[in-house]
């Protein structure tokens, strides 16, 4: 389809066109990492446990390892009298046998003695709970019953061998380092992070520490989908700006090609204006798939292929491109770095002022605010495709579905979260 303009005047619905760039990305390989690097990377094989977590039975509390039968009817009135023949520290590896009327003072994480069956914690003994500073005693008085077990992690509570504990695509918290840490895995095999090659283009563009000539902005947009990528678990490869001339498009999409990008990104150059050289040179050089999405802001958006690698190409109005990111590239981005969950949460909200849209599935930035108990938003100002700032007041897009071109003050609709996780719906 080399050269070709697909969907021609028709437009793709939003889920149609996310649809397609899904199915154009694939999950990128893995690699092995330390496990102290990969906070927040993404599994790419299924954890095994090879031994129990914990391996041995142990103590749960600092008390006194015991017979349960030995404290049958034990009450502070009546304590029971027990000989205390070892004291065993978490660490410790000698073995004594807690035979009948005796017991074995034992700290928390301790090797349970073989011979004992329960725990009584030293609060329920006639010894200080100080008892780590303390000579060990000759007797101690228990106070309580101990059931059979109390007080005891069996091995394997946690964690029994053989089981699958972590699974490809989970994404590595802190709690799932620990586990690796639990099952002495110094080293994980994650999903390669994503090299997201990032293209800004105009004439009118210079770059963050360049003074303004007439008629200049500064490029805020591969900024913007640069942190917009890395927040995405990608890596940046900014390409800098290109001039609105073949040439140096190409040029620059060269250089991504030869670093090694597994996506690009670039923003402008993709609508009908007389300078939009983005798909010009896609025309000419790759597989172009060109569409009119019925989305706003966001339209238009380009999707092609150069040298195999997919790219996209969003909007020039800052607004717009975050937005093409957060609803089309974010997804494909998560998906290539091993993600299950593609898409933010979702919360019901409903309206503190009336929104209007053109028929466009609208992508609205809104505050979306907790009140008893329900969810409100109102818009965070002026939805100018240009004004970023209605994005930085926002922790929200309001979703105004296609179709629909009024809704009113307590309606309710669909707000996409952009500061939650995924995973918390
Ligand atoms: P275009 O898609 O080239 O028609 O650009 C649409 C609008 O976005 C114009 O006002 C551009 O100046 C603006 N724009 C394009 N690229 C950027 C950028 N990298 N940073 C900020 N604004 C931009
Ligand atoms: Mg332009």
């Amino acid at each position: 389809m080399s050269g070709q303009v697909d969907a021609g005047d028709t437009l793709l619905s939003v889920e149609a066109a996310l649809q397609r760039i899904l199915t154009a990305v694939a999950v990128l390989d893995g690699e092995e990492v330390d496990t102290t690097t990969a906070l927040g990377r993404v599994l790419a094989e299924d954890i095994v446990a090879p031994f129990d977590v914990p391996p041995f039975p142990n103590s749960a509390m600092d008390g006194y390892a015991v017979r349960a039968a030995d404290t049958a009817g034990a009450s502070p009135e009546h304590p029971i009298e027990l000989r205390v023949i070892a004291d065993v520290a978490a660490g410790a590896t000698q073995a004594v046998i807690v035979g009948p009327g005796s017991a074995s003072r034992i700290m928390t994480g301790a090797p349970l003695p073989p011979g004992a069956d329960a725990v009584v914690p030293v609060e329920a003994t006639d010894e200080s709970w100080k008892q780590a500073e303390r000579p060990l005693p000759e007797r101690v008085h228990i106070f309580r019953p101990a059931a059979p077990q109390a007080h005891i992690r069996p091995a394997g509570e946690d964690i029994r061998q053989g089981e699958t504990v972590l699974r490809t695509g989970a994404r590595l918290r802190p709690q799932e380092i620990g586990v690796l840490a639990a099952l002495g895995q110094p080293r994980v095999r994650v999903v390669r992070r994503p090299h997201i090659a990032i293209l800004a283009t105009g004439d009118e563009l210079v770059e963050i520490n360049a003074p303004l000539g007439p008629g200049q902005i500064h490029d805020a947009n591969s900024y913007t989908l640069a942190a917009l990528v890395e927040a995405a678990g990608g890596l940046p490869l900014r390409l800098g700006i290109a001039r609105d001339f073949l040439e140096d498009v190409r040029q620059k999409l060269h250089a991504g090609l030869a670093q090694g990008a597994d996506l690009f990104l670039s923003s402008a150059g993709v609508s009908v204006g007389a300078y939009d050289v983005v798909k010009a040179v896609l025309e000419a050089e790759g597989e172009l798939g060109f569409w009119r999405v019925n989305m706003r802001p966001g339209k238009p958006l380009a999707f092609a292929r150069i040298g195999g690698v997919p790219f996209l190409g969003l909007p020039g109005n800052p607004v717009s491109a975050a937005v093409a990111f957060e609803v089309f590239a974010r997804p494909a981005i998560l998906k290539m770095g091993g993600r299950r969950e593609l898409t933010r949460p979702r919360v019901e909200v409903m309206l503190d002022e009336p929104v209007r849209s053109d028929g466009r599935e609208s992508y609205l930035r809104a505050v979306v605010t907790r009140r008893e108990g329900r969810y409100h938003a109102v818009l965070t100002g002026p939805q100018s495709s240009g004004v970023l700032t209605s994005l930085v007041r926002a922790n929200a897009l309001l979703v105004i579905p296609a179709g629909v071109r009024e809704v009113p003050a307590g309606a309710t609709l669909w707000a996409q979260m952009i500061d939650w996780p995924e995973g918390i719906f």
